[in-house]
């Protein structure tokens, strides 16, 4: 039997299933179950994503076999609609659209009304007795089969269109009669021939051939390359192509077109959720072509149309369970479905969503972990304003995906990605008119997004609710002149580069910084966190070196510091310049001298910390970085150095050069510090030690854990061990108290991963600092990988960057070896279980920490804002990960 290649959908049957995403398309794949569940939709068929990588095979050239397949489904619809594709006096008109695995934008827009020509355009007119809508969808053709199939710009039939509502003094499209839709074609077919240097195709089949192909095509552009790479998507086979029947929005006042979710995506409140056009057409609401109405007017205008959709809304919910985003038609008061798919939505409204259908019985506890994206929660830890700071708001748009943000205006996506470059650290809102799929690199840099125009399902609103970025759209108080650089909300005047503040929450937007505050996990938050919490095997600790952060991180759930990083306390205010005349000191006793100074410093962040921890494990880390980065460099700060600690100028730039390495990520650092200075180690555990004897007085529970940097063979750990032991013993001894605490150390040098099993022989525990690690095993100096690994992820060199997810080939191998080795060597030794966990970033990566869990990791440490995403990761880990639809 030959390969089937297109699949018949229509009436309440289709030969695909919802099932069926991968070959034919997320879009293709629901047309067929709205079929088969008894849901109106105009019959049609879908040339699968085989045939769009075949296509590429063949080097851009539809296969042959796929064509008889094409003709029969063709006239399954044509028996079907009971009119006949390129008939000239009652044509069947199609729509042409595309539609992957996964929904992604800068793929092909759809193209309607295809079939019509100057012959059946007539027909048209005549068999509807309606020639304003034969020449509406005809002019339709023409711009949409040029500006998307053929690449010509949508622009200069939008000019003719404007041109022609000026003449005839209308503001609006629907205004204009059928001898203007007429004359507007002939304008329209003079500018296709002008752009693409050849007539409007007069043959519906060539009309259709060439649309297949542009959406094949549009596969491989730009933006959908684009997208597929920011959204680390890999392994679709291609897009699929929906051919089906048209049925029409804008055949007058009982016909229309909208888009609804079946729950609010900003909330998640089971409420229904949209916007409709009269008499219009396909992308119309979105685009923002004349201001959509709210689905709730509807039930007035048509009632029984609004009651059928309300009954469609409940049983996809049904059927599907979960929060759908669907797409309707009405042709002369005949309702159809033309799209389902599960909607995007925010954080916020994912949680909700979740939890409220767990209580309405349709999905259990474990579906409702599983269904929300972990990294989406970053959603609801968004700042919010300060509800006491000043807040004068001097405009309000439509509130479209929420979070606060304030940040300085550019006023291009572009411009956007070249600041980013100069300045990462500057946070940037995006203001436009409207968004498109070309602004998504910038987009996605920028801290939130502001537009003039658009409505709740913009693409503006669409695109920032999925990546949890705040968003304030259709805000018509702003004004943007792109020439002066400037925009104007509401007579103020904004340059670019100054600061402006949206509330994506409310839909406010203010002029300057308005200060923000950090939400608090509760409701229905605090609820699927406790089901994560059940379900997962991995503990969540956090990275921090401040009380004020191991608060905070507590509030998020986390179980403890994976690490505390001792050397920003050495910056801080009375400590520097100790650390610095440490560093200069000509022997030990001038080190310990200096050293003396900072101790009872250290001694206080520990007990902040502990107390903080409560009780908690806190794992410390050794002074870890070189010792040139705690020396100034430049001349006027040598100079203000020499003249506090008051030795010669000369002497600090001497020490400074001395210090100076060609690498100083594999110099100077780490545990080889204290082997050359154990005093340095020596101050840091007696620091350690006397303050968990002082908590533990003052009748708190205390388990620090003392960690040696950058090992890679047993006896640097051993030498370190040995001090610290010693210096712990004598603490204890002194204060006749007895403190558990354990000595453990980072794997981040491969050696020490080979070596696992001799250095459990003295190490505790293991953390594994894979920034490190996979600096090292992969060669590649983590700060300088700018310059080449833009290049290595386009060219698919490397599927991602290994300091974000874990490299699993490679550095996992090493994780792998080091878990097991370490493992079983503690317990054949000692009878005992070595704890392992990882403190690089990647310990708040979903994807790595699906991998740490799969290893048998004991816990994983991430920034403060991240354990709740890990929780939640974790948890996904545990029930085993299923593909979530975005
Ligand atoms: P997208 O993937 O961008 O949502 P669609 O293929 O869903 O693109 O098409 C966009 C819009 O075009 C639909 O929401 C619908 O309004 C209109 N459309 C598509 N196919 C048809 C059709 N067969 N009849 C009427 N309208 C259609
Ligand atoms: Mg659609
Ligand atoms: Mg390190």
């Amino acid at each position: 039997m030959s390969t089937k290649y297109v699949y018949f959908f229509g009436g309440k049957t289709a030969e695909g299933n919802g099932q069926m995403r991968d070959l034919l398309g997320g879009k293709g794949a629901n047309l067929a179950e709205m079929c088969l569940i008894g849901i109106p939709v105009p019959p049609g068929f879908t040339i699968t994503t085989e045939v769009c990588a075949a296509y590429y095979e063949h080097g851009k050239k539809i296969p042959e076999e796929v064509l008889p397949q094409i003709d029969e489904a063709l006239k399954r619809v044509e028996a079907l609609v009971g009119k006949k594709f390129g008939d000239s006096a009652d044509p069947l008109l199609v729509s042409v659209r595309s539609g992957a695995a996964l929904s992604m934008p800068g793929m092909m827009n759809t193209i309607l009304n295809l079939g019509l020509t100057d012959a059946s355009v007539e027909g048209l007119a005549r068999k509807t007795n309606n020639p304003r809508f034969a020449y509406d969808s005809y002019r339709r053709l023409i711009d949409m089969f040029g500006s998307t199939a053929m690449g010509v710009d949508h622009d200069h039939f939008e000019h003719e269109l404007q041109q022609m509502k000026e003449a005839k003094g209308v503001k609006l499209d629907t205004d204009l009669n059928a001898e203007d839709l007429k004359e507007l074609v002939r304008r329209y077919k003079a500018v296709y021939r002008k752009h693409v240097g050849d007539d409007f195709p007069q043959d519906p089949r060539k009309q259709l051939m060439l649309a297949i192909q542009a959406v094949f095509n549009s596969w491989m552009g730009k933006k959908a390359v684009e997208y597929r790479r920011i959204e680390r998507i890999t392994g679709l086979k291609g897009t699929a192509v929906n051919v089906q029947a048209m049925v029409f929005g804008n055949m007058g006042n009982t016909s229309g077109t909208g888009v609804a979710f079946t729950r609010d995506p900003n909330t998640g409140e089971n409420v229904f959720y949209g916007d409709y056009l009269i008499n219009a057409q396909g992308e119309d609401v979105v685009a923002g072509i004349r201001t959509p109405e709210p689905i709730s007017r509807l039930k007035e205008v048509m009632p029984q149309v609004y009651e059928q959709l309300c009954d469609i809304r409940q049983k996809l919910e049904q059927h599907y369970k979960d929060m759908q985003d669907i797409e309707f038609t009405v042709q002369e008061g005949v309702l159809y479905m033309l799209q389902t798919r599960a909607g995007k939505r925010t954080g916020t409204a994912a949680v909700r969503i979740a939890v409220d259908m767990v209580r309405e019985g349709l999905i259990d506890e474990r579906t409702a972990v599983l269904r929300v994206n972990p990294e989406s929660l970053n959603h609801l830890l968004l700042p919010q304003l300060d509800p006491k700071a000043n807040i004068k708001p001097v405009a309000q748009g439509i509130a479209a995906s929420p979070g606060a943000a304030s940040g300085i205006v550019l006023l291009s996506a572009d411009a956007v990605v070249e600041h980013h470059e100069k300045h990462p650290q500057d946070p940037i809102i995006l203001v436009r008119k409207e968004t498109s799929p070309e602004d998504v690199a910038g987009m996605h840099l920028a801290v939130g997004i502001l537009t003039s125009t658009g409505g709740k399902s913009s693409h503006a609103a669409v695109v920032a609710r999925g990546w949890g970025k705040p968003c304030v759209v259709g805000c018509e108080a702003v004004k943007i002149s792109e020439e002066a650089g400037t925009i104007t909300i509401a007579g103020h005047t904004v340059k670019a580069g100054e600061y402006i503040t949206i509330n994506g929450t409310t839909g406010d937007v203010m002029i300057g910084k308005v200060p923000t505050v950090l939400p608090k996990i509760t409701g229905d938050f605090a609820t699927l966190m406790e089901w994560a919490d059940k379900y997962r095997k991995l503990r969540v600790r956090t990275n921090a070196d401040s009380p004020a952060d191991a608060a905070k991180a507590r509030e998020f759930g986390a179980e403890g510091i994976g690490l505390c990083r001792t050397e920003h306390m050495f910056f801080g205010e009375g400590r520097i310049l100790a650390m610095r005349e440490m560093i200069l000191a000509s022997d030990e006793a001038g080190r310990r001298a200096a050293l003396a100074k900072i101790e009872p410093l250290q001694r206080e962040d520990f007990i902040g910390i502990f107390e903080a921890m409560d009780g908690y494990p806190v794992t410390i880390r050794l002074l870890d970085p070189p010792l040139h980065e705690f020396l100034p460099h430049d001349h006027a700060a040598q100079e203000e150095l020499a003249q506090s600690l008051g030795v010669p100028v000369a002497k600090i730039k001497e020490r400074v050069d001395e210090l100076h390495e060609f690498n100083p990520m594999m110099g100077f650092r780490g545990c080889r510090l204290p082997i050359v200075y154990p005093e340095i180690a020596e101050m840091q555990v007696r620091a350690i030690i006397e303050a968990a004897i002082e908590v533990h007085r003052r009748g708190k529970k205390v388990l620090p854990e003392i960690m040696v940097p950058l090992v890679g063979t047993i006896e640097e750990l051993r030498f370190i061990k040995q001090r610290i032991v010693a210096v712990a013993e004598e603490c204890m001894a002194k204060a006749g108290v007895r403190i558990e605490y354990q000595i453990g150390t980072m794997i981040e040098v491969p050696r020490a991963a080979l070596t696992a099993d001799q250095i459990a022989e003295d190490a505790e525990f293991f953390s594994f600092g894979t920034n490190d690690l996979t600096q090292m095993t992969f060669g590649f100096s983590r700060d300088d990988i700018k310059s080449f690994m833009p290049t290595y992820l386009r060219e698919k060199i490397l599927p991602v960057d290994p300091f974000q997810s874990i490299d699993v080939k490679g550095v996992g191998q090493l994780i792998e070896i080091g878990v097991r080795k370490g493992r079983e060597s503690r317990q054949s030794k000692y009878g005992q279980h070595l704890k392992v966990g990882i403190c690089g970033e990647h310990g708040g990566d979903p994807d790595s920490i699906r991998f740490c869990h799969q290893v048998g990791m004991d816990y994983v440490s991430c920034s403060p804002f991240r354990v709740p995403i890990a929780r939640l990761a974790a948890a996904q880990a545990a029930l085993g990960d299923i593909k979530r639809d975005k």
